[in-house]
């Protein structure tokens, strides 16, 4: 993203009055979607929302609105309300196979010093991520 996030509080909720050359009223407009039409030129396909590219629901540089459709719009929101955990985020590195292998291993009282650094070193992750899996704070959607 071009330059700071310029802030102005709830400018989502925002809306404008439009009128036309005649000065008659046609209608209101959210402010983003005005101040990205008077920036970046009219939007032809209504289906497009405008949304802050820097993730700033507060912000209205207009070099960090974007077009968005529709429909990835409201992906995003359902991945923002509910987000992916344990094997379904695309960033995990551990699975539920490894973290159940380990918290057992765990529980029968084989895991060793040092065991939990070599294996988070195995599986590429820091080894306090990997302590906090096989203690139950992290992964903790996954139960023995
Ligand atoms: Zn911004």
């Amino acid at each position: 993203m071009k330059g700071k996030c310029i802030i102005l509080k709830n400018c989502r909720k925002k809306r404008v009055r439009r009128y036309d050359d005649a000065g008659n009223y046609i209608g209101n407009q959210t402010y983003l979607r005005n101040l990205y039409e008077k920036t970046h030129g009219p939007i032809d396909e209504p289906e497009m929302v405008v949304v802050q590219g820097c993730g700033n629901e507060d912000c209205h540089n207009p070099d960090h609105l974007i077009l968005k459709s529709l429909s990835d719009h409201f992906r995003d929101i359902v991945v923002a309300l509910d987000p992916p955990v344990g094997e379904k985020n695309p960033n995990a590195k551990l699975t539920d196979e490894i973290v159940l292998r380990l918290r057992a291993l765990k529980k029968k009282g084989r895991l060793q010093r040092g065991d939990i650094s070599r294996y988070a070193r195995q599986y590429g992750v820091h080894k306090h991520t990997m302590q906090k899996a096989v203690n139950g704070q992290y992964w903790n959607h996954i139960q023995i």
